[in-house]
């Protein structure tokens, strides 16, 4: 299949060269990354969605995502599909697939997880959103790219589960810190802790796979000094979304906002920027009640 791809970072670097590892001919443009090897390079965005089949877009953010579907949708042909994997807002989304319907084009938003060792290893999960027919043909090219893909929807769908996921990841994190922090302070041994907390009802992600204590559960970011794993400014990034979209559409989302405002003060005013996420634990360890 020929395959424009649009953002060649972190993730998407390693996407297009899994895509073209098994055999796609994919086309990449990026104003600073490099192409990885076995992508081809193109002068620009236009270039790179010219002819082909199924262009993908793996970029910052929703005005990024604006302004390069601006240029490509012209230059694409009809027919062909619009598949956009950046973690954008649920409005640009929606505005980008309404454009590339209008255009006679298809159209899919799928956000991943994973994080770049699952877009490395290709393990990403997708959520997609759109109609049956984009997520018939962008299928196979998830199966390369990543072991799990959920159609969850019209477009705009696989953004919210995006988000709304993210949301209880955030919040659990910051769960699971608190009262490791409050459990240390009480002379509870943090392996006790998790011994009883990862088989019981206080049990997540967040404390049986990504523990955020040091030596204790499964390898994670917090036995490698917080490198991140997930950085705490994505997080933010990702919480700042899902409270635009509860702004939206209307819903009460407390602990949500709670704790946006927390991450944001861990990474604005704090020394969480280029920490991992559970770095929430060593924050919370540091202070008392009225810090
Ligand atoms: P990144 O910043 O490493 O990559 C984005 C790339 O887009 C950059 O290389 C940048 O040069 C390029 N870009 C910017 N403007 C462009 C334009 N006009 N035309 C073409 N390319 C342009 O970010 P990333 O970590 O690869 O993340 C990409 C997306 O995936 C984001 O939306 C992020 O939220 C999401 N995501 C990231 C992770 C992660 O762990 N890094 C996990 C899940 C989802």
């Amino acid at each position: 299949m020929k395959i424009g791809f649009i953002g060649l970072g972190n993730m998407g670097g390693h996407m297009a060269r899994n895509l073209a590892a098994a055999g796609h001919e994919v086309t990449g443009f990026d104003p600073v990354a490099p192409c990885p090897e076995g992508v081809a390079t193109a002068p620009d965005a236009p270039a790179a969605a010219q002819s082909a089949e199924v262009v993908i877009t793996m970029l910052p953010d929703g005005a990024i995502l604006s302004r390069v579907a601006e240029e490509v949708i012209p230059a694409m042909e009809k027919g062909a599909l619009l598949l956009d994997c950046s973690t954008v807002d649920v409005a640009s989304a929606r505005a980008v697939a309404e454009k590339a319907r209008a255009a006679g084009l298809l159209a899919v938003d799928a956000p991943v997880s994973g994080g770049t060792g699952g877009a490395d290893a290709g393990t990403l999960t997708f959520m997609a959103g759109g109609s049956d027919e984009g997520f018939a043909i962008a299928r196979p090219l998830f199966d390369i790219m990543g072991q799990k893909a959920v159609h969850c929807g019209e477009s705009g769908a696989g953004q919210a589960a995006k988000i709304c996921n993210n949301m209880i990841l955030g919040i659990t994190m910051i769960g699971t810190c608190e009262a490791f922090a409050l459990a240390d302070k009480l002379g509870l041994d943090r392996q006790k802790m998790f011994d009883v907390v990862s088989t019981s009802s206080g049990s997540s992600w967040s404390m049986n796979t990504y523990c955020p204590a040091p030596g204790v559960g499964p390898v994670s970011p917090a036995d490698n000094d917080y490198q991140p794993g997930f950085a705490a400014e994505l997080m933010l990034k990702d919480l700042r979304l899902s409270q635009q979209a509860a702004e939206l559409a209307d819903a009460d989302t407390p602990l949500g906002q709670a704790a946006t405002a927390l991450y944001q003060r861990f990474v604005e005013d704090e020394d969480g920027r280029g920490r991992d996420f559970s770095a929430m634990l060593p924050r919370f360890e540091e202070r008392g009640r009225d810090s």
